[in-house]
């Protein structure tokens, strides 16, 4: 079967949406600012974005704080050619770790994560067809290590559900992942060195002291 090509997809979605003298609007669910740099400057040309920071995975509280207030700051200071709002989600951590009872010890990119993609997937949904937007989507499919078929699978079935188009992407095509890095440098963010839940922390902190062990 041939697989899907996301970007692809996006971009006969925004050739539309073009043709037709629209501009969306766009619930963007926004995992971290530094991700969301290259999304916001490529997509803020045809959307009207709203960034929603619903992410009660990360941990500790204070690398939450960091978190919030790097994404207020770059929406503040990036130059968008649309004006992009912002929507903080609530910090429910005993949700995360309900949701992905049981599933502690799998290493990032497995189900754990699939299951956290659709915790915040699924209030960037509700929200989405709360407010009316025309679409909702997400800035995790930017990260290589991040599962795009997965998070694009539950985004369309929950735009299902909800009935609210999901934006398909694959962000980290036409070198996203690359100029999100460029971004994140020039603007000095704060990039943090794990996912964001206390079980890809401690792994990442055992990758770097076995590393150091062996040098
Ligand atoms: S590693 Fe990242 S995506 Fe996976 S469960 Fe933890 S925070 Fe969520």
């Amino acid at each position: 079967m041939n697989q899907r090509n996301y970007q692809k997809e996006m971009e006969t979605i925004i050739e539309r949406n073009k043709e037709d003298g629209r501009v969306p609007t766009l619930l963007l669910h926004s995992c971290c600012a530094p991700c969301s740099s290259y999304v916001l400057e490529y997509l803020s040309q045809y959307f009207y974005i709203t960034v929603f920071y619903y992410n009660p995975n990360i941990y500790p509280d204070e690398e939450y704080q960091k978190r919030v207030i790097e994404q207020q700051e770059f929406i503040r200071k990036f130059p968008m050619k649309h004006p992009v709002k912002f929507i903080e989600g609530d910090f429910e951590k005993d949700l995360f770790y309900e949701k992905t009872k049981g599933k502690e010890q799998i290493k990032e990119g497995g189900e754990r994560c699939f299951l956290c993609y659709e915790l915040r997937l699924e209030k960037t949904a509700k929200l989405a067809k709360e407010l009316s937007f025309d679409y909702f989507t997400t800035t995790l499919s930017i990260s290589p290590l991040k599962n795009a078929e997965k998070l694009n699978e539950i985004g369309e079935r929950l735009g299902k559900t909800y009935n609210i188009p999901y934006l398909v992407s694959d962000f980290k095509k036409k070198n996203g992942y690359k100029r999100s890095v460029e971004i994140s440098k020039e603007y000095e963010m704060y990039r943090q060195y794990y996912c964001g839940c206390v079980y890809s922390k401690k792994q990442r902190d055992e990758e770097i002291a076995a590393k150091e062990e062996n040098n």
